[in-house]
């Protein structure tokens, strides 16, 4: 059935750190070619195997500045104390008018924004199986210090609380069936395109 929610055709992503959003979101990516995925700007340097215009679009501190400052982002937040990381408004106002079905995999922060924004927006959180898991995940990843590890964890504490301002959850106890309920809840047929 069509709800107000799904017929918007914004879908917002969030959740705590190292839940594993980077990890659903490029299942979706590889596997719903109908679900058009926002690419948003950062001023993180590229891991190693990230495309620019891929991935993120990579950008300088004083080119983001810039974005912020002519009013081209939708939300955006500094996130874990460090990097900045926006939405760019074109990229959801030119897929909400395709008619197409996006979504945002971004900070608690940035879902906040976008909610004071567009509240028909569809929000939904992807939680961890166990707290335990999510630091297994965090630890296990090994592309952070130990210190920026520390930080993620902090932050995903706070994160975990904001469950209860979400439409939905997901739980992330299986890749394939996360995302297969996360399009299904877009209001998208969940069959995959190899
Ligand atoms: P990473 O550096 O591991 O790619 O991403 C770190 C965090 O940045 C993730 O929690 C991700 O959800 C968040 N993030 C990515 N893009 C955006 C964005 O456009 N806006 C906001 N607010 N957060 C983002």
């Amino acid at each position: 059935m069509e709800t107000a929610k799904n017929r918007h055709g914004l879908t917002v992503l969030a959740g705590p750190t190292a839940v594993g959003k980077g990890t659903v979101s490029t299942y979706i990516r590889d596997h719903y070619p109908h679900v058009r995925l926002s690419i948003s700007a950062t001023t993180r340097a590229p891991r190693p195997g990230e495309e620019d215009g891929v991935h993120y679009f990579f950008v300088t501190p004083g080119r983001f500045d810039e974005l912020v400052a002519s009013g081209q982002m939708l939300e955006w937040a500094v996130v874990h104390g460090k990097n900045r990381y926006g939405t760019l408004r074109s990229t959801v106002e030119q897929a909400v008018s395709d008619g197409k079905a996006v979504l945002l995999e971004i900070d608690l922060q940035g879902a906040r924004q976008v909610r004071e924004q567009m509240p028909e927006a569809n929000f939904v959180f992807l939680a961890p199986p166990s707290w335990e898991e999510m630091v297994g995940r965090l630890v296990g990843r090994g592309t952070e210090t130990t210190d920026e590890q520390q930080r993620r964890l902090e932050t995903a504490k706070l994160e975990l609380a904001a469950e209860s301002e979400f439409d939905h959850t997901v739980i992330n106890d299986n890749v394939p069936r996360a995302a297969a309920e996360l399009v299904s809840l877009m209001g998208l047929t969940p069959t995959t395109h190899p």
